[in-house]
């Protein structure tokens, strides 16, 4: 029975085979629906994801503009801004830093403060001080030694650094080069000086003038009755000489204290120039000195506004110097030009302006450091016959025209004289 029975199914058997299709059928779809579930919520997370990763993204393009904003206005400033961290070491240095001191912010960041600005510089002035007693600075003074050892003023403040939860995170200091205030300063106290002193000066030429006046006056009658061929003939004439000479200096005083009003007019600047030159250069050819002249002008018309009497002043006082910085001839250059520039000392940022320019250079005796350095002091000379008011008398016109004067000169070289005049007057 049992051999019948092989390879028969029975209905029972059937019946539990059909029940347990039934129940593994059952069980695949559930799993089927689990794998759907899953792979759902997969989707779902990633979605999510996604979101949290654009979110992020977001955020940190947010952030890094914010960043760069920042550094933008750190960088565009043009005050030093310098951080020293916790350890006293320099974390941040803008342009503006670099620029002052000559070091580049590679080379200091991440190193000592002390060691880069603490250098001859007193530890109460640094923000090394700040970090460590808690006393911030405004608006002080001090000197630091740039990268290139020199000295220089600077303006500064400093103040602890924290963050928004007043954590301690450094110092910060910021400040400014006063070199060209400091300048500025002297120059005002030096000008002051030689006002008053012009004063004194003008008040002495003036009481001078007269007795002057006698001197010469008397000098002339008694040589008109001393007769020729006496000795004493010749004392007269140096007495006549000496007070001629003192006559000139006094009437240049007075010419150099008088303040300058000017009549400004419009002028051809080439022609105004090309008249001049002709007039120094026959006097060159009359001294039969060996000076060669050479003039720039450009094609374009040079007009502009001038008091032309006045301004003939400068340009001849520089042709003379020029001339007599060659004792043994040489060469003479002159050049005009129109340029767009801004003055010194004007507002920063302030459009430029067109600017007459007119160059004099002379490949002559040149000057030394001490010469250039008293070049517009009045009485200032180097020569025998020199008075000294060459040069003063031309800045006070030039700046009377709003102007500027440069000089640059090298000794033994030569000397460039460059004036910038605005061209509308
Ligand atoms: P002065 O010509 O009467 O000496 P200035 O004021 O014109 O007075 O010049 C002052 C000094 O500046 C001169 O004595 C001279 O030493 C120097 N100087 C001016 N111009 C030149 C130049 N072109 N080359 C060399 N030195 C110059
Ligand atoms: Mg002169």
């Amino acid at each position: 029975m049992a051999e019948e029975g092989k390879g028969e199914i029975t209905q029972e058997q059937l019946e539990a085979f059909a029940d347990s299709y039934a129940s593994f059928n059952k069980i695949i779809q559930q799993l089927h629906q689990a794998y759907k579930d899953l792979e759902q919520k997969f989707e779902n997370l990633n979605l999510e994801l996604e979101r949290t990763n654009l979110k992020l993204r977001e955020s940190l393009a947010e952030k890094e503009k914010v960043t760069n904003y920042l550094n933008n206005i750190l960088e565009s400033l043009t005050s030093g801004v310098l951080v020293v961290n916790l350890e006293e070491k320099i974390a941040l240095f803008n342009r503006a830093a670099e620029e002052i001191t000559g070091y580049k912010a590679d080379e200091v960041l991440n190193r000592p403060y002390l060691e880069i600005m603490g250098k001859e510089v007193d530890l109460q002035s640094t923000p090394v001080h700040t970090l460590r007693a808690g006393t911030s600075h405004l608006n002080e003074e001090k000197e630091v030694l740039t990268k290139l050892q020199a000295k220089i003023p600077l303006g500064y403040s400093t103040s602890l650094l924290q963050d928004s939860e007043g954590n301690l995170l450094g110092a910060v200091e910021v400040f400014f080069d006063l070199s060209k205030i400091k300048k500025l300063e002297e120059e005002i106290a030096r000008v002051r000086t030689l006002a008053a002193l012009g004063e004194m000066a003008a008040t002495v030429a003036h009481e001078v003038k007269n007795p002057l006046g006698g001197i010469s006056g008397f000098a002339d009658l008694l040589n008109r009755d001393i007769e020729e061929g006496d000795p004493r003939k010749n004392y007269v004439r140096k007495v006549i000489e000496g007070v001629d000479i003192l006559n000139r200096i006094v009437m240049n005083l007075l010419d150099y204290t008088r303040s300058i009003k000017l009549d400004l007019r419009p002028i051809d600047f080439k022609r105004f120039l090309e008249e001049i030159v002709g007039f120094f250069e026959m006097d060159i050819l009359r001294e039969k000195k060996n000076i060669k002249i050479e003039r720039f002008y450009p094609s374009e018309k040079c007009g502009c506004f001038l008091d032309a009497e006045k301004f003939k002043q400068v340009v001849l006082n520089l042709l003379y110097n020029a001339s007599q910085a060659l004792p043994d001839g040489g060469l003479i250059q002159l050049s005009a030009s129109l340029e767009a520039r801004n003055i010194e000392n004007k507002i920063p940022g302030s459009t430029a302006e067109q600017m007459l320019c007119l160059r004099i250079k002379d490949n002559g005796i040149g000057m030394s450091e001490e010469v250039k350095d008293k070049l517009f002091t009045p009485f200032f000379t180097t020569k025998e016959k020199g008075t000294g008011l060459g040069l003063s008398t031309v800045k006070k016109i030039v700046q009377a025209h709003k102007g500027e004067i440069k000089v640059d000169s090298k000794l033994g070289k030569g000397t460039t004289v460059t004036i910038f005049i605005p061209k509308s007057g």
